[in-house]
């Protein structure tokens, strides 16, 4: 069996939130933020939002592996290098673009005539919006 990180999901999970999308954090440091999706991470069931949950990572010089013009290896400085750190999916909420208000996510289907041709869609659930996000 192949080795898994402890604590991810069994399966890949689905997420309600893409790249490009805007979130609202809901817990932790960051509460109350919004922040653009840089990037989506089904398999661990996070994802990295553009300025929030910063980390500061230590890094130390290193030497990169192509030499440069003159023929010496560069130097990579190290030091202090802020990162956004991946996020809990969980632990963010879409903020609608119709409505502007963070919102747990439906989904809809586009009437097709045929079955397979039926896109599905994502929805806003506020009750006095319901407009598609997609
Ligand atoms: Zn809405």
């Amino acid at each position: 069996m192949a080795y898994k990180k402890p604590g991810l999901p069994d399966e890949p999970v689905k997420l309600k939130v893409k790249k490009g999308d805007t979130v609202q954090v809901i817990t932790g440091k960051d509460k109350g933020h919004t922040g653009k999706v840089l990037t989506a991470i089904p398999k661990e069931n996070k994802v990295i939002v553009e300025g929030l949950n910063m980390m500061v990572k230590h890094e130390k010089d290193r030497q990169s592996r192509k030499p440069n013009s003159t023929g010496a290896n560069t130097v990579i400085k190290g030091g202090r290098v802020e990162k956004e750190a991946p996020l809990n999916a969980s632990k963010v909420m879409l903020v609608c673009t119709a409505c502007g208000r963070p919102t747990r996510v439906g989904y809809a289907y586009k009437e097709g005539t045929e079955k397979l041709s039926r896109r599905k869609y994502r929805v806003c659930k506020h009750a006095d919006c319901g407009k598609a996000i997609d």
